[in-house]
């Protein structure tokens, strides 16, 4: 476990830079260059306060890190079609201002309970650095976890560098294609792949994967292949549910066939993934 004072010093002197890179912002790949600290907006339509729209205790993440004490902060940089929370943590404006004392005691309080770590996510949290740095500054001692659509640019990324203890990164798409057709990113696998990687050399690192109807071939085949080569955990998720926006698109308007979770695993087996729950 990183210790409290170092990860606490390393986020409050990583501020202000942090902060300063909102007048012309490349937090992620979106490379938006908008002055936030002046009121432009860019894709992720996040200004320069943050908002949670969640801070609670969960159980539905990986086994080993559960309970989990969960912040959510409001506002995404992709805006995937098959988003289920998209209702609330696309919206930068959703959620409420919040108190970092507060949010201290609630983790602390959350820690006295027993959960064993604390995850800051969104959302995309990345879009939220300098609040991000502010949240950890402020936290008591405990395993820290930091859940991202891996979309982030190597200015934000490095801002990160020895904060965390655990990285949970998304990689959802298998291709630039879906990726673009599915949400709104683009040239999403040269970004992803090389925040993986980073991710895997300067933390422990979870890959999670959603099995999307209609995509084992097209997604989690190249994204298997490649998670093959990097011997990190994969938690292969098979729960598909219908997001508000999902219907628009027609192979994701229908569940996952048992044919389609059968060959997923095939895949799974055939690269020799670390499966975890
Ligand atoms: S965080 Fe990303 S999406 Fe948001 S303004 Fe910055 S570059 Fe654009």
């Amino acid at each position: 476990m990183i210790a409290e004072a170092t990860r606490s010093e390393l986020a409050r002197a990583r501020i202000a830079e942090a902060r300063s890179l909102l007048t012309e912002c490349h937090l992620c790949a979106q490379h938006c260059g908008t002055d936030r600290l002046n009121g432009q907006l860019g894709v992720c339509r996040a200004g320069s306060t943050a908002r949670i729209f969640s801070a609670q205790i969960e159980v539905s993440d990986e086994l080993e890190l559960l309970p989990v004490f969960a912040i959510a902060l409001s506002g995404c940089n992709i805006h995937c079609d098959f988003c289920i929370t998209g209702k609330y943590s696309w919206n930068a404006e959703s959620g409420e201002v919040f108190s970092l004392k507060t949010l201290a005691q609630q983790a602390e309080a959350a820690l006295a309970s027993g959960v064993r770590s604390i995850m800051i996510l969104g959302g995309e949290p990345t879009i939220h650095l300098p609040t991000a740095l502010e949240i950890i500054a402020a936290l008591p001692e405990a395993k820290l976890i930091w859940k991202t659509n891996a979309f982030a640019t190597p200015q934000a990324r490095e801002l990160l560098d020895g904060l965390f203890d655990v990285w949970v990164a998304d990689y959802k798409f298998g291709n630039d294609a879906c990726a673009k057709r599915l949400s709104q990113a683009s040239d999403y696998t040269s970004v992803v792949r090389e925040n993986l990687l980073w991710a895997g050399e300067h933390s422990e690192l979870i890959v999670r994967h959603l099995l999307m109807p209609g995509h084992i071939d097209c997604c989690w085949q190249p994204v298997a292949e490649w998670l093959g080569n990097m011997q990190v955990k994969v938690n292969l998720r098979s729960g598909f549910w219908l997001g508000p926006r999902a219907g628009k698109h027609h192979e994701l308007r229908k569940p996952l066939t048992p044919d389609e979770l059968n060959r997923a695993q095939e895949i799974a087996a055939r690269y020799h993934l670390r499966l975890i729950q």
